[in-house]
């Protein structure tokens, strides 16, 4: 609809250009008052003279100008309080923001694994040994440290510290990434299978000299969390995998701190997380440290250890450990997936690289390859998932000593689920083989075939190895239990009732029953690891509910919020406004304009201030006092008591009562599926199947609507209401067809997000997607945009040209990203096609991201004039404004269209169609909305954080941390730069929810005309509270749970990445909407304030 303005005298022809449409505006608003006062006076005017009639005139110009003058100091005045308004709002959501860090934070404090970590070192001459006695067993230096008759050199590193020598050199390959399967003949065909056959082949041909075992991960399987379990030997605390993205150096008691002190000259070749966690440690003429994050390289790191390892092998006497460290297949499966003649290709090159560098090996020196963690189907890791934590381990030396203590060990194991070592028993292993101390901190036992001897009967040589290390196990428990002042149990099982029985056995003077000895030194080994684990997953209690009472709080907060704002309706009427405005020019005050010191969100943000002093002064002081600099609980009590302020204020400010139940249907359904949506994270099958349970909402709403839609009275909507609600319902089926299924899933589910399950690139006919949405999408916006005349102004050359172009470019990219990843033409130039590739995104982001916001910001709104004859009087024109019922809506519009350039283009091919999907059932809800008169209703805003979060899993994302699509951050750049590549990433990961984060103030502005009043407290108090309320409740029960099921089976498998996705989409959340929508919405309404006069 487009009211007819005004009547004015014809003017210069329209242009859709800001000042013209705003000078239009305003002639045409003049000439209707003179029109309205010239009519008033014209019988009096006629009776009088010309002289008079003059001075009437001059007098009538006067006050004109004079009311000219009071108009424009009226819309000044309007404009600083919108821009008071404006601020206390930000700062308000701004608290908030700082409300859910603290909470997630206090939470996440008590949550995560936490080990304390001793100082004390491993000393050559000192080796552990613990007497009997029960309790916390006195530790003393005995000379029986060892079961074995003293050999030549004992207690010297040269003749081995605590356990006779074997080697003087190792070499130590990390090929990043090695899945166990890879490296066992398996002959399904698999890109990924049958390619890197010399180390099964050694271990068969060659028992003595090599062996091949499954070698498990503790979780996170990141690289530097496994570099650390590798070298100290012990386990991970969970904090540490988000410092992922930058390194720091081990203060623990190593395996290279040992070889350091020992005086053994060390070189390290490859990934360089290996210089940030022993800074140096390494020799500087000899070493080669390469960029480990760049995924998109296969080679440049493997090439280099190959390159440089091999002049090292002809000069063995330069130094003593070798570390090499190949990420090659890493990246491989990142890039493409283990499925993908790329990954054959690595894994062949590799094979020939250990089968060269094998032999170059001497007695004297070990060579262990090894991988230091998995990956899962798609080629990514980091979670816990079998695929992930196994990856495989292989020793060879010539010398021959390798051993198997039974004939059915000759082979290794055919799958990773047999006969699997611990990766921390590499520790104890490589340091009794090189004549080291065992690390302080170790948990580890040492692998049998090492120790067996070649004829896998030298179990005296076992026994000493076992018992030395139980010995320093015995020895680290000893400290750490009086570190942290807890009684050791000694009850029948527990670890020190087993080694007194192992240490009986050894001294019982009959003769020796050594696999007796050994066995019992296992069994303590082992039982100390799982008392270990469980120990160290001890949860603090204290802090997690207070973690979990903020943001119950904050929660609190946002409902009575939210119920605040459903009274003070929006108005949008024209006539009003101008009695409101005569009123106001007369000097008449009326009392519902906000003068600056009643702003709701003022008062609350004072609130919160004055709140939370006390809290942050006692939290200070208290912790300067107690001296135990816990700035946690300073910030928690700050926190608790800035919510509490904020109630009382709400609560006096007593414009409601609390009310926060809803009181129509519509406000119940919101209510339940946020509630039921919570409560389901109580079951693992709730969390796992959560992508489908969400398209169950968006069809039973696309269904309510319909139904609701019958009670419509004009039978165009009706009809429109009822197309409107099924295509929001079919658009989400089909979306549902784009599926990346995770691992608990299997076999109920089939990837399709990607060319198969065991690949991350995208099929050919994939690639056609991108360019469907930008054929398709410009014109839905369009449709949608017509009925109310909006297609206007700017509109059209944005949407039909701009947008196009760059969802077409964005296409593009994966087409010429798809050739260089299949090698389509192979006469190219090396890297040719990746520069033009970064280019291309470069220029897409570009014009999405910076054009995009120039032109958001400097449009005048979607308008234009239509000046034509007037019907009754063919003197004068009629003036009509083309989509001023729409004038709020489209032009804001922009601002999530630009958006959703940039996340198709860092999508892949799939994920641009779902989110050209979800761009089309958001306009479509918004008509729902509106034909349905629910614009008010919180069911609005929940079903656009459904929708959101539903898309989160069609873009290829689950609640894991291996789902992350890393490879993204090298879309529009050659390596990791910051603060780019988190953002690039966070987009990829989060597309979903940030664009309906971004779109939250359409469901206020969508077919708001320009005097509609009260449009940024709508959007902040209903819109946008009651969205972010959604995603608060999601993340309270998430973490709820998760501290409820803390010995749940699948905390670390299900739960806690569950409860870290929430806590994380929350907070991206909260930024989203300070900075894009709140922002948003300034900037659209100061334009159309521009033009229209300010309403607000
Ligand atoms: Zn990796």
């Amino acid at each position: 609809m487009s009211p007819s303005k005004p009547t004015a005298e014809k003017g210069s022809p329209p242009l859709p250009d800001y000042k013209t449409i705003a000078a239009q505006w305003a002639a045409a608003k003049r000439a209707k008052e003179a029109a309205d006062a010239a009519r008033k006076n014209e019988p009096i005017s006629v009776a009088k003279g010309s002289t008079e009639q003059k001075q009437e005139q001059e007098r009538e110009r006067e006050q004109m100008s004079a009311r000219e003058r009071r108009r424009a100091r009226l819309e000044a005045s309007r404009k600083r309080a919108y821009q008071s308004r404006w601020a206390w709002t930000a700062a308000f959501w701004t608290w908030m923001l700082c409300m859910h860090a603290v909470g997630i934070a206090y939470f996440t404090s008590g949550f995560l694994l936490t080990r304390l970590v001793l100082e004390e070192k491993s000393a050559c001459d000192a080796p552990p040994t613990a007497s009997g006695g029960s309790g916390g067993s006195e530790l003393e230096l005995g000379s029986e440290s060892s079961l074995l008759p003293p050999w030549e050199g004992k207690g010297t590193v040269d003749g081995g510290c605590w356990h006779p020598r074997t080697f003087d050199r190792a070499v130590v390959v990390v090929i990043d990434a090695l899945r166990y399967d890879f490296a066992v003949p398996i002959g399904d065909g698999k890109a990924f299978h049958d390619a890197f056959p010399f180390l099964w082949e050694t271990a068969v041909r060659e028992p003595n000299k090599a062996f091949l075992r499954p070698f498990i991960a503790d979780p996170p399987t990141s690289t530097l969390q496994r570099l650390k379990g590798l070298t100290t030997g012990t386990l991970p605390t969970f904090v540490d995998v988000g410092s992922s993205f930058s390194g720091t150096a081990i203060e623990e008691d190593n395996l290279l701190m040992q070889f350091k002190d020992a005086g053994k000259r060390i070189v390290h070749l490859g990934d360089d997380t290996w210089e940030a966690l022993f800074p140096g440690y390494f020799e500087g003429n000899l070493s080669r440290p390469y960029d480990s994050f760049n995924v998109w390289d296969l080679h440049t790191v493997d090439n280099g250890v190959i390159e440089h390892v091999f002049p090292l092998m002809e000069k063995k006497n330069d130094w003593d450990v070798l570390i090499g460290h190949c990420l090659g297949v890493d990246h491989a499966g990142h890039r493409y997936g283990p499925n993908h003649p790329e990954m054959t290709k690595k894994l062949r090159q590799m094979d020939g690289f250990i089968r060269d560098l094998a032999a170059t090996m001497d007695d004297k020196t070990v060579l262990i390859v090894m991988g230091d963690h998995g990956m899962d189907s798609k080629g990514d890791h980091g979670g816990e998932s079998e695929d992930e934590v196994e990856a495989a381990l292989w020793m060879y030396s010539p010398q021959g000593i390798f051993g198997r203590t039974k004939p059915e060990y000759a082979t290794p194991p055919a799958t990773a689920k047999s006969r699997p070592v611990n990766q921390i028993d590499l520790v104890p292993t490589l340091a009794l083989l090189m004549g080291i101390p065992i690390p302080f901190n170790n948990l580890g036992r040492p692998i049998e075939e090492a120790f067996a001897g070649a004829a896998g009967n030298s179990w005296a040589n076992l026994a000493a190895a076992e018992r030395i290390t139980a010995a320093g196990i015995k020895r680290y428990q000893t400290s750490y239990f009086a570190a942290r002042g807890i009684e050791q149990s000694s009850e029948p099982g527990s670890p020190n009732d087993l080694w007194e029985k192992a240490e009986a056995l050894v001294s019982r003077d009959t003769k020796q029953d050594w696999a007796a000895i050994f066995s019992s030194f296992a069994a303590y080994q082992e039982e100390n690891l799982q008392k270990c684990k469980a120990l160290w997953a001890r949860f603090d209690l204290k802090n997690m509910i207070f973690g979990i009472g903020i943001m119950a709080l904050g929660v609190v907060v946002l409902l009575v919020y939210i119920s605040k704002g459903e009274d003070d309706d929006a108005i949008d009427d024209e006539e009003l406004d101008l009695a409101e405005k005569s009123l106001e020019l007369q000097g008449v005050k009326p009392d519902e304009t906000a003068t600056p010191d009643d702003i709701l969100e003022k008062r609350l943000f004072s609130a919160a201030l004055l709140g939370a002093s006390p809290g942050f002064i006692g939290g200070v002081i208290s912790s300067f006092v107690s001296g135990a600099g816990d700035w946690y609980r300073g910030s928690s009590i700050a926190a608790l008591t800035s919510i509490a302020a904020v109630l009382v204020s709400m609560y006096e400010a007593q414009e409601t009562v609390f009310k926060i139940l809803p009181n129509t249907r519509w406000g119940w359904m919101a209510v339940i599926f946020t509630v039921s949506q919570s409560v389901g994270f109580a079951s693992n099958s709730y969390t796992i199947w959560e992508d489908s349970i969400l398209l169950f909402f968006i069809t039973t709403f696309g269904f309510v609507s319909a139904l609701s839609a019958l009670q419509i009275p004009s039978r165009a909507d009706r009809y429109l209401a009822i197309y409107h609600s099924v295509v929001f319902a079919l658009l989400g089926r089909v979306a549902s067809f784009s599926k990346l299924c995770r691992e608990e899933q299997m076999p109920y589910c089939a990837s399709t997000y990607y060319a198969s399950a065991t690949s991350s690139t995208s099929a050919p006919w994939q690639l056609i997607v991108p360019f469907l949405v930008s054929a398709i999408l410009p014109s839905i916006i369009k449709a949608y945009l017509k009925p109310t005349r909006s297609y206007e102004g700017l509109a059209p050359t944005w949407i039909g040209y701009v947008f196009r172009a760059g969802l077409l470019v964005a296409a593009l990219y994966w087409i010429l990203d798809a050739a260089d990843n299949g090698n389509w033409f192979p006469g190219l130039p090396d890297k040719l096609l990746k520069n033009i590739s970064v280019y291309t995104a470069q220029m897409v982001l570009g014009l999405a991201l910076i054009a995009g916001t120039t032109a958001f910001v400097w449009a005048p709104p979607c308008v234009s004039i239509v000046t034509s004859a007037s019907p009754t009087d063919p003197n004068r024109a009629q003036i009509a404004i083309m989509g001023y019922a729409n004038a709020h809506g489209a032009r804001y519009l922009l601002l999530p269209l630009n958006l959703l350039v940039a996340c198709i283009l860092l999508s892949k091919p799939m994920g641009a169609g779902a989110l050209g999907l979800m761009a089309w059932q958001v306009l479509a809800l918004l008509e729902i909305l509106d034909l349905n008169n629910l614009t008010t209703s919180p069911i609005g805003p929940v079903m656009l954080a459904i929708l959101g979060t539903f898309h989160f899993f069609k873009t290829g994302h689950q609640a894991v941390l291996s789902s992350i699509q890393w490879d993204a951050a090298f879309i529009p750049l050659f390596t990791i730069r910051y603060p780019w590549s988190p953002i690039v990433v966070a987009l990829n990961t989060f597309a979903g929810q940030i664009l309906t984060a971004a779109a939250v103030p359409l469901l206020v502005l969508w077919k708001a005309g320009p005097k509609r009043k009260g449009v940024l407290e709508a959007v902040s108090r209903r819109a946008l509270g009651a969205f972010v309320a959604y995603f608060a409740v999601e993340s309270l029960c998430t973490m709820a749970w998760a501290g409820h099921l803390r010995r749940h089976l699948m905390l670390y498998r299900v739960f806690s990445p569950r409860f870290m996705t929430a806590a994380v989409v929350l907070l991206v959340v909260d930024v989203v909407g300070i900075l894009l929508s709140l922002t948003g919405v300034r900037v659209n309404t100061m334009a159309i304030g521009e033009v229209f006069g300010w309403a607000e």
